[in-house]
């Protein structure tokens, strides 16, 4: 299915052009416009999942895979150290296209700063307690 609204459907299967990486049959892989460090990508499904828990399941099965595929190509290619597979759902976690997206960032030695965050404390009974809450969702 595909969003008449949505600027990846149109991206994904080509009506909007875009600098496209890599194309097979599910996904379009293209450049991040506004790139966290050089060769951000995004891999796009050509079909349209709003976020992680709407994709299809054999989609989901295919983008870790290739997610290491292109990552595995700019370590080749473009001499990044290492990368990050990078995945918003909703708004408050950062998500600002609700296509579902994979982010591949090239990490490279004295390469941008990208916030991570700061780690936390939690005591063994706040991590007991938090773990049984999530339990209770599934
Ligand atoms: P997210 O914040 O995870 O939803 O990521 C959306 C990403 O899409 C951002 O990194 C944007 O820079 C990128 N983006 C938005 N519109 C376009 C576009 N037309 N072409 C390429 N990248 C885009
Ligand atoms: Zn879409």
């Amino acid at each position: 299915m595909k969003d008449e609204n949505c600027i990846f459907c149109k991206i994904a299967n080509g009506e909007i052009p875009s600098t496209t990486v890599y194309e097979d049959d599910d996904f379009r892989v293209i450049l991040d416009l506004g790139p966290a460090s050089r060769g951000h990508a995004l891999i796009l499904p050509k079909e349209h999942f709003a976020d992680v828990c709407a994709l299809d399941e054999a989609i989901a099965a295919k983008v870790l895979p290739l997610g290491a595929k292109i990552g595995s190509a700019m370590k080749r290619s473009l001499g990044c150290a290492g990368f990050n597979l990078v995945q918003n759902n909703g708004e408050a976690a950062g998500q600002t296209v609700f296509h579902f997206h994979m982010h591949v960032i090239p990490r490279y030695e004295d390469g941008p700063v990208i916030a991570g965050w700061t780690p936390g404390k939690a005591s063994p009974e706040e991590l007991a307690q938090v773990a049984q809450e999530i339990k209770k969702g599934l």
